[in-house]
């Protein structure tokens, strides 16, 4: 049976980066869903449509063509049939709106159904929102990742990016859909004061103490 290690936390707060070493170490495919929503918001705004107007978001979806194939030990997102680079992911229109598409009830149950079907690669290590408490709740090893939002702000602004992440900390934990939670029995880890192999080591220390067998 395929393990399923899921990672949940806020906007900049280094769960990525751990759980793509988390997933390096332990041979398993690393997924960042994060993308998944940055790429739908990506086709939203190349469509010229309002990131704000939940009908003509769900009006657009069907035409959206997405894609999660894996190379080098993770996946990765194709929309329309093109792969989208890091800069447009993360460009300040996205940054700013994709909260507000994430928020769409018909948005998340696609991608949800996606992210679950990936299931099909073996083990992996899924990094998100929503991926322990809606994704895949019943997973064993479940970890929350948590930082400062002094620390948070000075990752942004490290990476030259404008990301207002209270803002999007703050949509993405009153959505009615799926919000951002600490999922029932996940381990919480504050990785403020610690470094990313610190981080590393602690996560794969509680995977161990749930019995992951890697
Ligand atoms: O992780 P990242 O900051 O790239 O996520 C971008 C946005 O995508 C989040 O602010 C959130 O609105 C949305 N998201 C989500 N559920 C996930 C992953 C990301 O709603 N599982």
């Amino acid at each position: 049976m395929p393990s399923v290690i899921t990672i949940d936390g806020p906007a900049a707060s280094g769960k990525s980066s751990i759980a793509r070493l988390v997933a390096k170490q332990l041979g398993y495919t690393f997924v960042g869903t994060g993308n998944m929503y940055r790429a739908f918001t990506w086709a939203v705004l190349n469509r010229g449509i309002d990131p704000g107007d939940a009908a003509a978001v769900v009006a657009v979806l069907p035409s959206i063509v997405f894609e999660c194939p894996v190379s080098d030990g993770q996946t990765h997102v194709r929309l329309d049939g093109h792969d989208l680079t890091a800069d447009q992911l993360n460009s300040d229109a996205v940054n700013a709106a994709v909260s507000l598409v994430a928020r769409v009830p018909e948005v998340r149950t696609r991608l949800v159904a996606d992210q679950r079907a990936l299931i099909r690669l073996g083990s992996l290590v899924m990094e998100g929102r929503d991926i322990g408490s809606v994704v895949f709740p019943d997973s064993p090893f479940k970890i929350y990742i948590d930082a400062s939002e002094e620390v948070r702000a000075s990752r942004r602004r490290a990476q030259g990016q404008a990301d207002n992440l209270a803002e999007r900390d703050r949509i993405d934990k009153a959505r009615k859909s799926s919000p951002l939670v600490v999922p029932d029995g996940a381990t919480l880890i504050d990785n403020s004061a610690i470094t990313l192999d610190e981080a590393v080591q602690l996560v794969l220390q509680a995977l161990n103490e749930r019995g992951l067998k890697s």
